[in-house]
């Protein structure tokens, strides 16, 4: 191979460049983003940056002297268009095009919009674009928030405004938040965690629209809940989840359904097309976690350098997610019959008690999930020990 193209400059597309050159690749690198920005990281969009704690400058996932070493060339600022039948060209939006060897598709997802977003004080929470606009708009003076959606993005968002003084609703469509990922227990630990800090939870109901003000600019008022109530807001944030960025590759041979299918390895039906992180389809599963994100370009690029699969993903799934001060981690797999065992620290009043917990998710007579809020350390051992399909040793038994 003399060139591999990079499409999506950002987590798993710098993982995979530098996957590239660690694997021994010393052709001709492309790295192609429809953002201007170098790559950086998302989750402190969230926390940490929103709430002002860290800035820009601690975003950044590389740096000039990285930069210097993988000898890239980076095309910002400019997305990829298509990808043509025998995936040896890269069509760039500004009519460029890109012969290439190998393509490495890592353009993640972007947030799910609703009808009304564009009323003045509507935001979304992906890109740092996002969370600068966000955090402009959360510096002037106490705000009634609106967050619709109370996923992982959607709690954290809810956690930081609140943190930053304001007045905070969350409408969930289910009956609990994170209910999906981590079932009903889990599920209402996290609702006790918004309950506590005194923010409002919605549950049960879905969003019917937005209220906007008249006039040339009109602004967001409120938001008019399915079951006829209607919520006043100066700030919307929507998080509903996100869609995997695939648009651009409509015109391929590449199979495409909720992400680009790949094998295990992340290979695509074109040997010389592997994708990775939030974009991509792995064996059955699109996960949209930073630690999967990271993992994969290593699998990914050693089966594009071989021109084939010849190794596969075997991950645990993994995430973590800082809300009101707790940290909250998710290791395995959920089933909908796992019971749920706290096997560590206790819950009180529906949340976490001081110092936290650690508990196990079962089925079928074996361990086949960990939680932890606030026990990072029990977790890590539980998460290794899964990792190597073994059954966890409790506490108590140690
Ligand atoms: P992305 O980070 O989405 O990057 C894809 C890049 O490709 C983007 O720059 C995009 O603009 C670009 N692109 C898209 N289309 C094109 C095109 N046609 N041409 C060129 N470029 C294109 N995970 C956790 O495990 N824990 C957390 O606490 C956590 N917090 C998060 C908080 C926030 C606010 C967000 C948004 C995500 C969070 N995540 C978290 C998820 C994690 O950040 C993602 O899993 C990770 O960013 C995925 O990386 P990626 O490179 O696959 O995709």
């Amino acid at each position: 191979m003399r060139t591999v193209t990079v499409v999506g400059a950002s987590l798993s597309g710098l993982y995979a460049a530098r996957e590239l050159r660690a694997q021994g690749f010393d052709g001709r690198l492309v790295i192609v983003g429809d953002e201007s920005h170098r790559p950086y990281d998302r989750p402190p969009l969230s926390k940490d940056f929103l709430t002002g704690l860290v800035g820009e400058d601690r975003l950044a996932l590389t740096d000039a002297e990285e930069s210097a070493e993988l000898d890239a060339e980076w095309l910002l600022g400019v997305p990829a268009r298509g990808l043509d039948a025998r995936g040896r060209t890269v069509l760039l939006d500004d009519g460029r095009t890109v012969p290439t060897d190998g393509v490495v598709i890592a353009t993640g997802a972007s947030a799910r919009r609703l009808p009304g977003g564009d009323l003045l004080g509507v935001h979304t929470l992906r890109t740092l674009d996002d969370a600068r606009a966000l955090r402009t708009e959360l510096t002037s003076g106490r705000r009634r928030v609106v967050v619709i959606g109370g996923g992982f993005i959607g709690s954290e968002t809810a956690s930081s405004c609140a943190a930053l003084g304001h007045d905070v609703t969350v409408v969930e469509a289910a009956p609990l938040p994170l209910l999906p990922q981590l079932g009903p227990n889990m599920a209402a630990v996290c609702a006790a965690l918004h309950r506590r800090a005194g923010t409002g939870l919605v549950t049960g109901t879905g969003v019917a629209g937005l209220r906007g003000s008249g006039g040339a600019t009109p602004a967001v008022t409120g938001v008019k809940l399915s079951d006829g109530r209607s919520l006043p807001a100066d700030v919307v944030i929507i998080g509903i989840g996100a869609a995997p960025n695939t648009g651009w590759l409509a015109g391929s041979t590449l199979a495409l359904n909720d992400g680009v299918l790949c094998d295990d390895g992340c290979v695509t039906g074109l040997p010389q097309v592997v994708a990775v992180g939030d974009v991509a389809r792995v064996g059955g599963t699109r996960a949209e976690h930073w630690t999967s994100a990271t993992e994969q370009p290593r699998v990914a690029v050693g089966n594009l350098l071989a021109g084939r699969t010849v190794a596969t993903v075997r991950t645990l799934p993994y995430f973590w997610s800082d809300q009101y001060g707790a940290r909250i981690q998710f290791a395995g797999r959920r089933h909908e019959s796992d019971t749920v065992r706290v096997v560590e620290g206790a819950l009180g009043d529906g949340g976490p008690a001081e110092g936290g917990f650690l508990a196990l998710y079962e089925h079928a007579g074996r361990t086949t999930g960990v939680l932890a809020v606030d026990r990072p350390r029990p977790f890590m051992r539980v998460r290794r020990e899964l990792t190597r399909g073994e059954d966890p040793v409790e506490p108590t038994m140690l």
